[in-house]
């Protein structure tokens, strides 16, 4: 069976390889491991070939569990009936996402009951932490920060981008990219404290998760970095820019701003990150992603980092990449490892008690509830709070400090509820979200995904209910 995935799996591989290769033009150096590798067939190494298993990342086989279906919720729609969720005046910055808006939704890609009684493969990574030619002292950190083995995108990308390679990697959300990039540019900047990493994110938040996942990686080491956000004060950063610093994290409208007062210079700046590419794209940051990496010397190493390939996303790895190694772990288009289901609002009946009834219940321990506009989802949160909840919310309307403190609050399990908007929400790596709720339906089904990817990450089950 695990030979019948794999094989499944090396075909998917493949055809979206050759696809990419065609849309974009690109003549992809063929990512090494995965056609040359001879222990594939007795080794089953993909996290994407089954459900959840690139989530995976202990080796113990996930437990049968077929009792944990939740109470039945009212009932299913007919299956195959689909929804348009087009409507006006979007929440997220700007509109700017335009072709994206009003795609038609089949309700029936939002419940999926049965993927948790699933056996996971187990992934067995080719290299151990101890494999990869990096420096002691990184290799030490790494286990301290509890990281026993590398999770599939790691365990295939870092022996390519410690030889320098520029590097494509697509993966589900929540399967360790950070780490993918960071560890062998740590490697690179331990080797040369002269060596300059730029990395940029769509989203603050996203950016100070990154900066966090770094100082883990670098304690001890004279490793420094500068975190560039919008909704923070700029002098701080910029007098912070002033000393010695080998990494940049920020977004793109920030570092922007600083490369415009002159406080960064993108061309002593040999290594670049775009993490989440295809969310930046969405976001309208398109010209300032073009407007930087044109300002970078032609000799650098440069790393996308993407959970979907586009062709924008092609185009722009055609302009700006040299033979890239392109690396795809990701087969699978829904966390398989959490259960989905709707629950159908009749009419006259108030979505707010019913989700009230909900999170009652003693098993919504911590519930990350999305809205469709910043408007909404501050009513939402407040109208929790008058009930009783404890409910804090994230959306692009709040400063960055308040942002910060409600994240924080819902991370350390002080708030039972965070409400928030798509892109407040986007690529948060928050532990043991036990519920989504989908408040509103999402406008695509990339959106779905991403919003249901907060829950059931790192191996553990969750559960995702979409109001209908
Ligand atoms: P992505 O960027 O792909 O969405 P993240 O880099 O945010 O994923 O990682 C998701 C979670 O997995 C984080 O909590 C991270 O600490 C954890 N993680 C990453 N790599 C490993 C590993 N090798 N072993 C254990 N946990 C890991
Ligand atoms: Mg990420």
């Amino acid at each position: 069976m695990k030979a019948g995935l794999l094989e499944q799996y090396n075909m998917e591989q493949r055809k979206s390889f050759s696809r990419s290769t065609s849309s974009s033009g690109l003549r992809p150096r063929r990512e090494s491991s995965n056609s040359s590798r001879s222990s594939s067939s007795s080794r089953p190494r993909t996290g994407g070939a089954s459900s959840g298993t690139s989530r995976s990342y202990s080796s113990s086989r996930q437990k049968t569990d077929a009792t944990s279906a939740p109470r039945a919720f009212s009932s299913r729609p007919p299956l195959g009936r689909t929804f348009n969720a087009s409507r006006g005046g979007s929440s997220r910055g700007s509109g700017k996402r335009g072709p994206r808006k009003g795609q038609h939704i089949d309700i029936s890609r939002f419940i999926n009951k049965t993927v948790i009684t699933e056996e996971a493969v187990v992934f067995t990574p080719e290299h151990l932490f101890k494999d990869f030619i990096i420096d002691e002292r990184l290799k030490a950190n790494i286990l301290t920060k509890g990281y026993n083995e590398p999770t599939p995108i790691q365990d295939r990308v870092i022996p390519h981008i410690l030889h320098g390679h520029d590097l494509v990697g697509i993966a589900n959300t929540g399967t360790g990219k950070t780490a993918a990039f960071l560890i062998p540019l740590i490697n690179k900047v331990l080797a040369n404290p002269k060596e300059k990493v730029i990395v940029m994110a769509p989203t603050r938040e996203l950016a100070q998760q990154i900066e966090m996942e770094l100082k883990g990686f670098v304690k001890g080491f004279k490793i420094f970095s500068v975190c560039c956000v919008g909704g923070a004060a700029i002098g701080r950063q910029i007098s912070d820019l002033r000393y010695q610093h080998n990494f940049i994290i920020g977004t793109p409208g920030r570092i922007k701003d600083l490369i415009e007062r002159k406080c960064i210079n993108l061309a002593d700046f040999k290594s670049v990150v775009l993490d989440e590419a295809d969310r930046m794209l969405d976001m309208g940051f398109i010209h300032d992603m073009r407007y930087m990496l044109a300002l970078m010397p032609k000799e650098r190493h440069t790393l996308f980092f993407s959970a979907t390939l586009s062709p924008e996303i092609g185009a722009l790895i055609k302009d700006f990449l040299k033979e890239p190694v392109m690396v795809s772990v990701k087969t699978q288009d829904t966390s398989k490892n959490v259960e989905q289901d709707v629950v159908k609002i009749k009419s006259g009946e108030d979505k707010l008690e019913v989700l009230h009834d909900l999170l009652i219940q003693p098993e919504f321990k911590k519930v990350l509830i999305f809205g469709r506009t910043k408007h909404g989802v501050e009513k939402l949160a407040v109208a929790l709070g008058k009930k009783g909840f404890k409910a804090q919310s994230i959306h692009g309307d709040k400063n960055q400090g308040q942002r910060q403190r409600a994240l924080d609050t819902f991370k350390k399990g002080m708030a039972q509820i965070l409400v928030a908007t798509d892109v407040a929400a986007r690529g948060l790596d928050i532990a043991g979200v036990s519920h989504v709720i989908n408040f509103d339906i999402p406008e695509t089904y990339d959106d779905y995904v991403h919003r249901i990817g907060r829950t059931g990450r790192a191996g553990q089950k969750g559960k995702a209910l979409t109001f209908i």
